[in-house]
């Protein structure tokens, strides 16, 4: 038999993991990646962490889908941010059903633990998760499989369901307790966390969606930097620091020109919108500068696609406070 693993990179995706290739069963991870992990990339050590449960592991990119079908039109809305968890929900598992049959695969296991998040795994949120999704006798949740109505892979006898588990709630004590028991190493750091349930990432999100629709291209930026939305309406992307200004740099999006203040300021990089009207670029300027140790009152020259604006950053700082998006600035 193989199994296909909804992974999230967590301990409980592992753990559940372990239960079913404990049992013999080949198991694939797959971690659908929707865009909005953190700045770093995992799947490295997704794909340490899958290999210690015993599973071989794959990414899937469903990025520009899950734009086009979940994010902005989720049928069972959003939790306290931007967070479509239910139908977020329903579509992974849509998509691990849609590889079942080219993986040769017999079954989906995930690592859902009955009652762990308040919206999106209580019973009745993983009964409309199997509603979204037509037919879920195929998927086996291994930790709280005791707690549920049997499904296909323990009536069939391909799975040994004594050898599942009854957990439940948010204590995580058991699920410690295993992962000393079957000697992982690779489960303690977190897992990335998804940042559509962070505030100021949606504050981010819902500003950038009110002026342009958002592309994949567009979500780099929005994960990075201090944004401000400026007087005529331009996008103002500025890097905290060494490492976001580099990240920034690298950012390959024809929809925004980059800022530019010279090295030995130890400035900020900025990205701003490629239709920005000259005032807001003055402002763009002024606002950048004002992140520099630069005397204040002092002109100095930024550049912004091969044009010089001579600004002098004056008290902008509080000003700029205006203009912010989120409260991370
Ligand atoms: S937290 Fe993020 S990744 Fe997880 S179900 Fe909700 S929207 Fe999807």
């Amino acid at each position: 038999m193989k199994a296909l693993a909804l992974f999230s990179g967590g301990l409980d995706s592992m753990l559940a993991m372990k239960l079913i290739t404990n049992q013999g069963i080949h198991v694939k991870a797959i971690n659908i990646n929707i865009g909005f992990g953190g700045t770093k990339d995992m799947s490295a050590v997704f794909r340490e962490r899958a290999h210690e449960a015993g599973a071989d592991f794959e990414m899937i990119d469903a990025r520009e889908e899950y734009l086009q079908k979940v994010l902005f039109s989720p049928k069972y809305g959003y939790g306290k941010r931007f967070n479509p968890c239910i139908d977020c929900h329903a579509f992974m598992m849509k998509k691990a059903k849609e590889l079942l049959q080219k993986e040769s695969a017999d079954f989906i296991i995930t690592g859902e633990v009955l009652g762990q998040r308040p919206m999106s795994q209580n019973s009745k949120a993983l009964k409309n998760v199997l509603e979204l999704g037509d037919d879920d006798s195929l998927v086996l949740r291994p930790m709280s499989a005791k707690l549920l109505a049997p499904t296909k892979p323990e009536i069939n006898g391909w799975v040994d369901r004594e050898k599942l588990l009854d957990i439940k709630g948010r204590d995580r004590k058991r699920q410690i307790a295993l992962a000393h028991e079957f000697g992982f190493k690779e489960y303690a750091s977190p897992s990335g966390g998804c940042l559509l349930t962070d505030i100021n990432f949606s504050a981010k999100l819902r500003d950038f969606i009110k002026y342009q629709p958002l592309h994949v291209k567009d979500i780099a930026l929005l994960k990075i930097g201090r944004h401000f939305r400026l007087e005529h309406g331009a996008k103002l992307v500025l890097g905290r620091n060494e490492r976001e200004n580099e990240i920034l740099q690298k950012i390959d999006n024809s929809g925004f020109d980059d800022i530019f203040l010279g090295e030995e300021l130890s400035a900020p990089f900025g990205k701003i919108s490629k239709n920005a009207s000259q005032n807001d670029k003055i402002l763009a300027s002024k606002i950048a500068l004002s992140y520099t140790k630069i005397d204040k009152n002092k002109v100095h020259g930024v550049l912004i696609s091969g044009e010089t604006y001579e600004v002098c950053a004056e008290n902008i700082k509080d000003i700029s406070k205006q203009y912010a998006v989120g409260a991370d600035c």
